[in-house]
């Protein structure tokens, strides 16, 4: 069967643009791997507006439920599959392929957000996940009691370190410029805590280890100077890659392999086409803002299907 729109990935852009899309009996294919994206690791979200505060896990929950809710004649969901390839066919519709099936859609929504991206150092490749990981939550109990490193100075990075405080004997949090992007308040009460040392205008340059992780090595972007740290525990928190690999060539991407879209209605650069949240190169990335963004493409997209296209 051709349905009428495709969302592919099911995070906050892609569980608010599924409602909205089932609620304007639009037949409608959700495809994602899991639900709940990237918050779904973080102990407690502070922002989700009409929340004062939910952990991660209960907040992809609640996404899930919400958009299971409707599954019917408008809304079919398809999980534990993943985007590999898309492609326009003669008549103007869309396949695409996963890695287990073919689907066809009139029209497309990409919602399939980011990864982390990870250190290209010495020992980085040698002691992934023997020491450098990337969710407190997940691995931070792993630590209990030991010295451990944060890198990145962002709002995750932040978290982390606040996240590892409860649990480790001290944080070191590395930063490479002088400023930090994560939130004042935050800072403020991370940088309060009497085991936490946050160092700004470093970089990493090497893991030292033998089976698991022992030390990190950093140099000062300012002297040059080398400095070695005893730590067990390493969290990068260093950016994002968009998932977008699957329309590299085929949709226009920006530098960072960020999907290009018009910001007024979400469009790609292919006619029937549209992204959202995360995987666009929008200026910011928030929860509410990929919701937002992938219900204003909805909008579009609907004007488009009623259109006849
Ligand atoms: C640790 C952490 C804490 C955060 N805390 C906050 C916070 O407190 N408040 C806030 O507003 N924001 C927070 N953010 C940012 C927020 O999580 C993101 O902005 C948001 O998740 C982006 O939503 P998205 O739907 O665009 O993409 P994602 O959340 O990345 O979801 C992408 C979805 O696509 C699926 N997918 C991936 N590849 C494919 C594929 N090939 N085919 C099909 N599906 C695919 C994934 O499984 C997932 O379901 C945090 C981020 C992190 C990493």
């Amino acid at each position: 069967m051709t349905y009428d729109l495709i969302i592919i990935g099911a995070g906050p852009a892609g569980c608010g643009a599924t409602i909205y899309s089932a609620r304007k009996q639009l037949k409608t294919l959700l495809i994602t791997p899991s639900f709940g994206g990237q918050s779904d690791v973080s102990s407690e979200i502070y922002n989700w507006i009409g929340t004062k505060a939910i952990s991660g896990t209960n907040l992809a929950r609640s996404m899930e439920e919400h958009v299971r809710s409707y599954v019917g004649e408008y809304l079919t969901i398809v999980t534990k599959e993943s985007a590999t390839k898309l492609s326009k066919n003669e008549d103007g519709t869309f396949s695409l392929s996963t890695d287990k099936n073919i689907y066809m859609s009139r029209s497309i929504l990409i919602t399939a957000g980011s990864g982390r991206r990870k250190l290209s150092i010495p020992g980085a490749d040698t002691f992934e996940n023997k020491g450098i990981v990337y969710c407190a939550s997940c691995d931070g109990p792993l630590f209990s009691g030991q010295d451990v490193a944060v890198i990145g100075g962002g709002n995750a990075g932040f978290e982390t370190a606040m996240q590892l405080l409860a649990y480790c004997k001290h944080v070191t949090l590395l930063n490479r410029s002088a400023s930090f992007k994560a939130d004042a308040v935050t800072i403020k009460h991370v940088a309060s805590n009497p085991h936490m040392t946050i160092l700004a205008e470093v970089e990493p340059i090497a893991i030292i280890g033998e089976k698991f992780v022992t030390g990190l090595t950093y140099k000062s972007t300012k002297t040059g100077e080398e400095t070695t740290i005893p730590v067990t525990g390493i969290f990068v928190e260093i950016g994002q890659i968009p998932n977008s690999a699957f329309v590299d060539g085929f949709v226009n991407l920006d530098k960072y392999k960020r999907i290009i879209v018009d910001h007024r209605t979400q469009r790609t650069s292919i006619n029937g086409i549209w992204a959202a949240g995360d995987i666009t190169d929008g200026l910011y990335h928030q929860n509410n803002i990929s919701v937002g963004d992938a219900i204003k493409a909805i909008e579009n997209i609907y004007l488009y299907i009623k259109a006849g296209g």
